[in-house]
């Protein structure tokens, strides 16, 4: 069976913990800074951090158009909380002028959770990971406001003020969530996209 070849985009964030959980799941896990790194992959995860820095620096690496091009060419990609910022096609609670990478037709409030709620962590219901729930870690996390008719909402959050709120969706080849399942030791989310996305769109 081949081994996919999954980048992480290493501009800022939490990279580490993205490439060891794409390696314990059977990919072959690379860091991608440069658009020569980013060519070589199969498929992209987008980590958690900041994506008003993620953004910027995609820009002055020069990585900002080939990573349009590629998610438009049709490359699987995976973002994590402030990954899913930076797929979203269109962003509530930005920055000023904070624009995004897009691909996800949908709409992601930034900091959704309220600031003073910088962090909680919520038991929820993943479709396509069987019946145990995941532990979703939420830290100053969006949730997506509107999907478009194409994206299938994966989980959302079962109970408590933010209860209904959609944090979990995938639109064909792209996959997003608001939690970060990197730092939980569940590999679930990370076989789901290697699994289910990556390795069915290379044989396309
Ligand atoms: N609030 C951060 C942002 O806007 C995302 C937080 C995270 O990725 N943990 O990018």
């Amino acid at each position: 069976m081949v081994q996919p070849v999954v980048g992480v985009l290493a501009l800022q964030g939490d990279v580490a913990e993205h490439l060891l959980m794409l390696d314990a799941v059977g990919a072959r896990a690379v860091g991608v800074r440069r658009p020569s790194e980013l060519e070589a992959v199969d498929a992209l995860v987008l980590p958690g951090g900041e994506s008003t820095t993620i953004i910027r620096l995609a820009r002055v690496f020069d990585l900002l158009e080939p990573l349009r091009a590629r998610i438009g060419g049709g490359m699987p990609v995976f973002g994590t909380c402030a990954g899913m910022i930076l797929l979203a096609d269109r962003l509530e609670g930005g920055a000023p002028g904070q624009e995004s990478i897009g691909g996800l037709d949908a709409t992601v409030r930034r900091n959704a959770f309220g600031r003073q709620v910088d962090s909680c962590e919520v038991d929820v219901s993943v479709s396509g990971l069987g019946s145990t729930p995941f532990h979703a870690v939420l830290i100053r996390a969006p949730w997506v406001e509107k999907v478009g008719a194409g994206v299938q909402v994966l989980a959302r959050v079962g109970h408590g003020p933010a209860a209904g709120r959609i944090i979990a969706i995938r639109q064909g080849t792209l996959l997003a969530t608001s939690f970060h399942p990197e730092v939980t030791g569940d590999e679930r989310v990370h076989r789901l996209f290697v699994d289910d996305v990556v390795r069915p769109a290379l044989l396309a």
